[in-house]
């Protein structure tokens, strides 16, 4: 089957550096925070691109929650946040087809010590959710440590939002 997001950093291999869920601040480690997003490992310029035919919500700086320079699209009433950026190549109004460059990665804004894709998902209803069962395929996550993501399964995404935009 072909899944209808394609994953959103095509170079490199893909590396999660912060799950979605509570964590350890990793600049403050005394303190831990709920992280609402998926952090992928992505060296500074590192170019991404629509995971779905998009419209553009947002671009901002993001001095609330420490995003920096942030993105934000919208898929059929789902949002997709991209924080972090070094560069944003879109404005807000745009509407980009599949697969239409983005922008680039960075290590902008706080709660963060190096740089990286954030990635944050929320569904129609408002509700955040994780964004890693619509990136990657449950089947393809390691059994124990140190194995990696596995394959990316047709550089899409797999569960909810699949059926939700099928
Ligand atoms: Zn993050």
């Amino acid at each position: 089957m072909r899944y209808p997001f394609k994953y959103p950093v095509l170079r490199g291999p893909i590396v999660v550096t912060s799950p979605y869920g509570e964590r350890v601040d990793p600049t403050d480690k005394t303190k831990r925070q709920f992280h609402s997003g998926l952090d992928l490992r992505a060296a500074k310029g590192t170019p991404f691109y629509a995971p779905h035919d998009a419209s553009v919500v947002q671009v901002w700086t993001d001095t609330t929650y420490g995003g920096g320079l942030s993105l934000l699209i919208d898929v059929k009433g789902w949002r997709i946040g991209f924080a972090h950026l070094d560069r944003v190549d879109v404005v807000a109004g745009d509407a980009v087809d599949v697969g239409t460059l983005l922008g680039a990665t960075g290590n902008s804004g706080l709660h963060t010590n190096a740089p990286h894709l954030h990635i944050g998902l929320r569904t129609p209803a408002g509700e955040r959710v994780d964004p890693k069962p619509f990136l990657f395929d449950d089947d393809d996550e390691p059994d124990g440590a140190g194995g990696g993501l596995g394959k990316l399964v047709a550089l899409g995404v797999a569960g909810a939002i699949a059926k939700a935009l099928l």
